[in-house]
């Protein structure tokens, strides 16, 4: 572990809007870890059950993070791995400024529009989650990642979080030229040398060269050029790192607005949040620099962008999509909360439930990208009745009217490590495992054991002998 800055980071941050030498050394040596998590409105909707988790998590209390609705620090950092909220998908763990991308997309969208939006870059799930959250239910996010591994941890993510209005990709930005002009929100959290969490993890350190800077910068160029057909015109550009260095910042956005048909947007950012505004030298576009010596959050950069003009959208002919027969439907609709909007698409073995907008791109979608997950799987439809998926149990078209039981802390722990909690209940057959009032999972109740439904991949591998 090292907390010595790389000489060359500094040399090159000189100069730089809002750059203090003393204090940036400073803040670094003292090694704060800061520790802050979004709440999932979905399934939180309330104050009091937004109150019950925060209280759970830090009864000392919780600060608001500034600029995110949802965003919270906590005094200390709890074991998340031991909380059954977290599995349930109460609240994504995510660090403070990067929750600032709220406030750029309230400021550069009309979030009452039915919109489309790409994540390009979003494992693990962090502004995917905070975008689900703001777009509205009949809008649609494609939330994408090129590197599978990390694909299939989003994935687990988005089921999480519980909405149906999400896509989950695994592809190539190049892949979205076959969308042109589709999306009228695309974010790219751009992969980069990653200065900004020296902090948070000293051992990136170890990994930084201006050399990779260079690399890097030339890569998000690559990325962008690659995805910018895909937004129409007059749609915004979301453009983010968590680097310091101007060559992965000032000059992309100098860089953006050379190459392509885009205007710089400016925000309203209120003085108090302490974040630093930088003009570039070429083009004069707004960024907006995060500094941990000046906030409390790590190192970010953020800045937007319109598109002035762009490609139109392709016009697609519609495509039929397949029908669910009558008598899958049937064995659907008691697991679901009644609803007249959602489609229900047989995939494979599988029925999908997907809202109106999904369902209407989803065949287009399908031609273009490798999707790794759309809406909620529902489950399989066996010969009397659904065997339901995980994804059905975490989601919130799932039906209140399903056996539930709820689980003590203990129990809800040994159900997330796969094991048998031992409850004792007359309920029978399907059920929804519950930590106070949100559902982990299913297991299936027989007379004289219970089946623990949970996916193993997802199981919990901690030791939990020290909790009652
Ligand atoms: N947005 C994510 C979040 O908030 O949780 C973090 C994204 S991380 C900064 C950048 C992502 O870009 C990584 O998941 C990485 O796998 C992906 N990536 C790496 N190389 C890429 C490339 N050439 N094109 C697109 N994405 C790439």
């Amino acid at each position: 572990m090292s907390n010595q800055l790389p000489a060359a980071l500094i040399a090159s941050l000189e100069g730089l809007p809002g750059f203090n030498r003393t204090s940036f050394e400073a803040v670094h040596a003292a090694a704060e870890k800061i520790t802050s998590l979004r709440l999932n409105p979905l399934k939180l909707a309330t104050a009091a059950q937004q109150q019950t988790v925060l209280q759970a998590l830090s009864p000392a209390g919780a600060a608001k993070v500034p600029w995110n609705h949802n965003g919270y620090y906590l005094p200390e950092r709890p074991s998340f791995t031991l909380d059954p909220y977290f599995h349930a998908g109460a609240y994504y763990v995510q660090e403070a400024s990067s929750m600032f991308l709220e406030h750029a997309v309230r400021s550069t969208v009309d979030l009452s529009a039915q919109l489309k939006v790409l994540d390009l870059c979003a494992a693990p799930g962090g502004k995917s989650t905070l975008l689900q959250s703001l777009i509205s239910v009949d809008s649609m996010l494609v939330a994408n990642e090129v590197i599978k591994a990390r694909a299939a941890l989003l994935a687990d993510n988005i089921t999480r979080w519980g909405a149906a209005n999400v896509v989950v990709s695994n592809n190539d930005p190049r892949d979205f030229a076959g969308l042109p002009g589709y999306f009228d929100l695309v974010v790219i959290d751009a992969p980069c040398s990653g200065s900004g969490l020296f902090r948070r993890d000293p051992e990136l350190v170890t990994e930084w060269s201006p050399e990779n800077v260079t690399l890097c910068s030339q890569r998000q160029q690559r990325i962008l050029a690659d995805v910018l057909p895909a937004l129409k015109e007059d749609g915004v550009l979301i453009y983010s790192t968590c680097s310091f260095s101007a060559e992965e910042d000032e000059a992309i956005l100098d860089w953006l607005a050379g190459h392509f048909e885009l205007d710089n947007i400016t925000l309203d950012i209120p003085e108090e949040w302490n974040i630093i505004t930088t003009l570039t030298d070429k083009r004069k576009c707004t960024g907006y620099r995060f500094y941990p010596d000046k906030l409390k959050g790590e190192g970010f950069f953020i800045a937007c962008f319109r598109k002035r003009s762009g490609e139109a959208p392709r016009k697609w002919k519609e495509q039929r999509m397949p029908v669910l027969s009558a008598k899958d439907r049937d064995k659907l609709l008691t697991w679901l909360k009644p609803s007249s909007d959602y489609s229900y698409l047989p995939h494979q073995e599988d029925i999908l439930i997907l809202p109106p907008m999904l369902a209407k791109e989803i065949t287009l979608l399908q031609q273009q990208l490798y999707i790794r997950k759309a809406g909620v799987k529902a489950g399989q439809p066996g010969p009397k009745e659904l065997i339901p998926d995980h994804q059905l149990a975490v989601s919130m078209v799932v039906s209140d009217n399903i056996p539930a039981i709820s689980l003590s802390l203990k129990e809800a722990l040994l159900y997330l490590k796969k094991e048998d909690p031992g409850i004792t209940t007359d309920v029978r057959g399907w059920a929804l495992m519950r930590y106070q009032d949100m559902n982990l999972g299913w297991a299936k109740l027989l007379p004289n054991r219970m089946n623990n439904y949970y996916p193993k991949e997802l199981r919990i591998l901690k030791d939990i002998s020290g909790i009652e």
